[in-house]
């Protein structure tokens, strides 16, 4: 018989969310309510007409675009096809059998795979009231730890912890604990970014981005991330080479110049969710503040949860269900248009 190896047959399939037959209006994977900006489009369409040539292997234009808005080198930053492809690679570079990569109760649920597919273990410290609690994150530090992830704003919980947390962390750690911080929904978070973007100054941290929700091209696959020189090219090795597709390269380079189109979806999506979420707060539920481009919605109990989430889908919407997330009273809910926003919460007005 052929066999995988031990860890990959201890491994469970990466839980995606179910999508239905195409019927149905999906609010379960976080994606933007626009399309993406026409100028990535039109950049797309030239780019694809050259699709005969392999992509450029190191992103250049893509990287010289993301510096022109970030306070980061070109030189320091590597690209991915999503940024769950730098974290997958960051995580097997880093961590392997013997070692613990930490993350929080309700972070990225991917990066527990990446732990499992680098050997190493995962460990989750508690978070408190679906909130990152950095102290915490802090004390479970052991001498096994190799990378620690914080996700803020987090996913599942949408909630957001002050930039000057992940900084008081980064001083507390030692020096040799990588730190991961994934900023895959940083555009919708309003605070300055620039100190977080200056720790990968000290060697020792890295701040990863994607185009896959405020930029809307989460089927291009783009993510990028900061990293000092000597994390980067240890990364580098794990990375396919041309990584990422002719047009999805030209799509990202154009959205990062359009950042124009990029604020007008932020602020709308802040807009309808905001109005969403002062809906379902009156109807009596407990909603955590968000600085994403979805809501955690906790029910009553889990029983509650799996009616509202039948009763949604009957009705034409899949949500998320947060089982997999140890939050099954929970529903996770993508902001969409105002007028799905509204028929989903009158639906869970039944609910509350
Ligand atoms: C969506 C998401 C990502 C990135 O996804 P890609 O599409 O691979 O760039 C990373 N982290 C979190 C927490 C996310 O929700």
């Amino acid at each position: 018989m052929i066999t995988a190896v031990a860890s990959v047959r201890a491994m469970a399939s990466y839980a995606l969310a179910e999508l239905g037959d195409g019927a149905a209006l999906s609010l379960a994977q976080n994606e933007s309510l626009r399309a993406p900006s026409p100028q990535a489009l039109a950049a797309g369409q030239v780019a694809l007409a050259a699709s005969h040539l392999y992509p450029d292997p190191d992103w250049t234009d893509l990287r010289h675009a993301i510096a022109a808005v970030h306070p980061v080198a070109p030189a320091h930053v590597l690209c991915g096809a999503g940024s769950m492809e730098l974290i997958g690679c960051l995580v097997r570079a880093f961590a392997g059998p013997g070692d613990d990569v930490l993350g929080t109760q309700y972070g990225y649920a991917f990066l527990s795979t990446a732990a499992q597919q680098a050997g190493a273990t995962y460990v989750a410290a508690p978070e408190a009231d679906y909130r990152v609690d950095i102290r915490a994150l802090l004390s479970a530090v052991t001498p096994a730890t190799r990378l620690i992830c914080v996700c803020n704003p987090g996913n599942p919980t949408g909630t957001r912890v002050p930039n000057s947390d992940i900084l008081w962390l980064r001083d507390a750690l030692p020096d040799d604990i990588l730190l991961l911080v994934d900023q895959a929904y940083a555009e919708f978070d309003d605070q300055d970014h620039a100190a977080i973007f200056r720790l990968v100054d000290r060697g020792n941290t890295v701040v990863t981005r994607t185009l896959s929700k405020a930029y809307g091209l989460a089927g291009a696959r783009v993510g990028w991330g900061a990293m000092p020189p000597a994390i980067g090219a240890e990364l580098r090795k794990l990375l396919n080479p041309n990584n990422i597709a002719l047009a999805s390269q030209a799509m990202a380079t154009a959205a990062m110049k359009d950042q124009a189109y990029m604020r007008d979806t932020v602020a709308l999506t802040a807009d309808i969710r905001e109005r969403f979420a002062a809906r379902l707060r009156s109807a009596g539920y407990d909603v955590p503040d968000s600085a994403t481009n979805f809501v955690l919605i906790p029910l009553k109990d889990s029983e509650t949860a799996k009616r509202a989430d039948s009763a949604l889908l009957q009705a034409g919407y899949i949500l998320r269900g947060m089982g997999g997330y140890g939050l099954p009273h929970c529903l996770r809910a993508t902001i969409v248009s105002e007028p799905a926003m509204t028929a989903v919460a009158d639906i869970l007005e039944g609910f509350a």
